[in-house]
């Protein structure tokens, strides 16, 4: 029996969908006990963990698009096609980096919900760089992950074809205008939706007062809607990445789209930095914090080290007459500077704008908090600045060691 008709599933309901699946009747037996819980941390969607009663070894994730933003409800639609384009995406992840991506058992386009690997032995990355946690091997398998992806749905590897109608396939006006928003604009004016706290605000004022700033925000947002270069992931924050210290898992690319290169790379440094910024004040102890920030920034480093080398053999196979070695080496020199530009849109929108992180603003004292987030805006600050100049990965983790917090004032 297959389901006719959408409804939205609970604890109680998954279970007999996914005893209806055919699809999934490799991994449970027929009428066999399960168990369900609702996992409840995303902001969009419902996430249920789903497993054998006998033999807790089979489990999977159930995830269901709502057609609302499950944070705010019904007043904020949003289309159930953005599964659609997750599992589509997810699809094409696996094919390239099979070790990174969650196997998806089921997609479901009657009910919007994708059915896939369980990463029961992962831990959201974000939790576990707010412990203080490294991940030693995180940074060569999400530049493998990046370089993989990217350039391979850009035009140096797809057909002229293909491409065109794999940008058509990702068409993702909805999830992306959330991003042109929330990223790109908000945060630049004054918007009721903003929600940075009021120790901050004379250093958020001055910000949106600056208009070389906003020029330089809006050339990243020109870029965000124009340059459909690949496939991006489209919200690859450290929320978006699944770990241990032996594995690395990107998920949840609902955000999908054809866009440049530099937004899914400048998202991964975006939060080490916002990382790199909350141990200002969550790690007081000096030694351990240069530990740690030593940690964030060599793993920076190490992450554009290994995307580059592995974006090598897609420059080995092009044809050198029309795209000679000046024009590969402009390419990934234009590719770090708009990570520089990307990184401070997202650093910046997370400290003054709707959607924060817990990595700031889960500090609970309000001053501490207030210092983490001008170090973060001051670092996003020196990078889209300065992103013109910036000639190596190197630079961009000097000019973010260099940034200080201004809170609290001293005028
Ligand atoms: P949303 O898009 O609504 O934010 P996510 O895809 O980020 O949803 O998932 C929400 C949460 O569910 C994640 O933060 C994670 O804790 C959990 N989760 C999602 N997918 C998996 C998975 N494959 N294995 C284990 N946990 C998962
Ligand atoms: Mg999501």
């Amino acid at each position: 029996m297959t389901t006719q008709q959408y409804y939205s599933l609970t604890p109680e309901t998954v279970i007999t969908y996914v005893h209806q699946r055919p699809q999934l009747a490799g991994i449970f037996h027929p009428g066999e006990s399960l168990e369900a819980v609702e996992v409840g941390d995303g902001n969009l969607n419902l996430v249920f963990k789903v497993w054998a009663r006998a033999d807790h070894k089979r489990t999977v994730v159930i995830k269901q698009a709502l057609p609302y933003v499950r944070l705010v409800g019904d007043s904020w639609p949003l289309p159930t096609d953005r599964a659609r384009i997750e599992a589509a995406a997810l699809e094409i992840h696996a094919r390239f980096v099979p070790q990174h991506t969650p196997k998806v058992y089921d997609f479901d386009p009657v009910m919007f919900a994708i059915t896939m690997q369980h990463l029961d032995e992962h831990l959201i990355m974000r939790k576990g760089l707010i412990q203080g946690i490294k991940y030693p091997l995180f940074a060569r398998h999400i530049g493998l992950f990046l370089a993989r992806t990217l350039a391979n749905t850009s035009d140096l590897v797809l057909d002229y074809k293909t491409k065109k109608e794999e940008v058509a396939r990702f068409i993702n006006p909805e999830l992306c205008k959330i991003t042109e928003d929330l990223v790109f604009t908000e945060p630049y004016r004054q918007v009721e939706r903003n929600l940075f706290h009021k120790e901050l605000e004379p250093q958020v004022l001055a910000l949106q007062a600056d208009e070389a700033l906003r020029a330089e925000v809006a050339q990243m947002k020109e870029k965000f809607m124009t340059q459909a270069q690949c496939l991006v992931h489209g919200d690859l924050h450290t929320g978006s990445i699944m770990v241990n210290q032996t594995e690395t898992y990107a998920i949840d690319p609902e955000f999908a789209f054809y866009g440049p290169m530099a937004f899914d790379i400048g998202a991964v440094i975006a939060n080490l930095l916002l990382s790199y910024a909350s141990h200002e004040v969550r790690t007081p102890d000096p030694d351990k914090r240069a530990d740690f920030r030593q940690y964030l920034t060599a793993s920076i480093i190490e992450l554009w080290q290994v995307f580059s080398r592995e974006f090598q053999p897609v420059w080995d196979q092009v044809d050198p007459i029309n795209m000679p070695k000046a024009y590969q080496d402009g390419y990934m020199l234009r590719l770090l500077q708009d990570t520089a530009g990307m990184a401070a849109c997202k650093m910046m929108r997370r400290v003054i704008g709707l959607a924060g992180v817990e990595d700031i603003r889960g500090i609970q004292d309000v001053h501490e908090r207030a210092i983490a987030g001008s170090l973060a805006l001051n670092i996003a600050r020196a990078l889209i600045m300065n992103r013109g100049q910036v000639s190596s990965i190197d630079h961009i983790v000097e000019l973010a060691t260099a940034a200080r917090p201004t809170y609290p004032w001293t005028a």
